[in-house]
């Protein structure tokens, strides 16, 4: 018997990185999956997000599993579609029990050079998507008085950090939508908390501006990357964390064992956040 044993887990930015690893995890303990990601590029980054070969990766490691799972493509910034998705939803696996507001972006620059689109994508995807996110299935919540949703912060919701001020805003945003969502929503009996993961081994970190931030110079390798990574990470001869890391610490928060548990935010950084400078 899983941990989620028929329940059904909405994740955004489902398709790959931390969001496959909530969704197999989620399966894996008996929950039937929604992943709700985009389809093509739809903000500016330095990286590709999600393609339709990785949506398909995810559904097949979910149906392998024995689950059921509906992959549905839309942007967190659009409350129609997510709405949509929601009922669908319902219609399709029959409740949702569980959220996690995962999707998310990553760009740089000093905070008096970003451009207004830059900062407007980075706080409408991952501030305003997640408040959507959680819009779009309160009242289904509420009509059941059950449910759990889990938002992904980061270390940078609790600390600043380099040339992204627009991300570091966001994070530290939602860490306080998320004690407000747990508050209005705890007379239903449904809880809201979230995760700031440290360093993280995903597509998001994979790619040269991001080489370049941890390894401390321009030019950086993946090597220079994994190198840099020591800083990020007090525990000894550890470096990036694996997904599963995050997607671990989701289940405890999603399942009977945090029953008692709302309106916190739990870091799963490797004593990051201890280590000075
Ligand atoms: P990732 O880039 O692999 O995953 C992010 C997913 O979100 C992608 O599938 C992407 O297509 C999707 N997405 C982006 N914009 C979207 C939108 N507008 N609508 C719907 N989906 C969208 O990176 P990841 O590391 O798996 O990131 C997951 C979360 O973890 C993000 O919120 C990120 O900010 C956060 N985070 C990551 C790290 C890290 O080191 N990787 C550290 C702290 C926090």
């Amino acid at each position: 018997m899983g941990l989620l044993e028929g329940k059904v887990a909405l994740i955004t930015g489902g398709s790959r990185g931390q969001g496959r690893a909530h969704a197999v995890t989620c399966a894996r303990e008996g929950a039937d999956v929604v992943i709700f990601d985009l389809a093509t590029p739809a903000v500016d980054v330095a990286y590709k997000l999600a393609t339709p070969d990785d949506h398909a990766e995810t559904v097949r490691q979910v149906q392998a599993l024995g689950r059921r799972i509906l992959a549905i493509e839309g942007d967190v910034r659009g409350q129609s579609t997510l709405d949509k998705a929601v009922a669908q939803t319902i219609a399709e696996l029959g409740s949702i029990d569980i959220l996690i507001a995962n999707a998310g972006i990553w760009t740089q620059g000093n905070f008096w050079e970003l451009t207004e689109r830059q900062w407007d994508e980075m706080i409408g995807v991952n501030l305003t998507g997640v408040w959507k996110s959680a819009k779009a299935v309160a009242p289904h919540m509420i009509e059941r008085t059950s449910g759990s949703i889990v938002i992904t912060s980061s270390a940078n919701g609790l600390e600043p950090g380099d040339r992204y001020a627009h991300y570091v805003s966001a994070k530290h945003g939602v860490i306080g939508l998320m004690k407000n969502i747990a508050l209005e929503l705890a007379p239903y009996g449904i809880r809201c908390n979230a995760i700031s993961p440290g360093a993280i081994k995903t597509p998001m970190t994979d790619h040269q501006a991001a080489w370049d931030m941890f390894a401390g110079h321009d030019n950086g390798t993946e090597e220079d990357m994994i190198q840099g990574g020591y800083h990020y990470n007090a525990l000894r001869g550890r470096t990036f964390l694996d997904p599963q890391a995050i997607a671990d610490t989701a289940l405890y928060l999603n399942s009977k064992l945090a029953d008692n548990v709302t309106g916190v935010t739990i870091p799963v950084d490797g004593g990051h956040l201890l280590m000075p400078g």
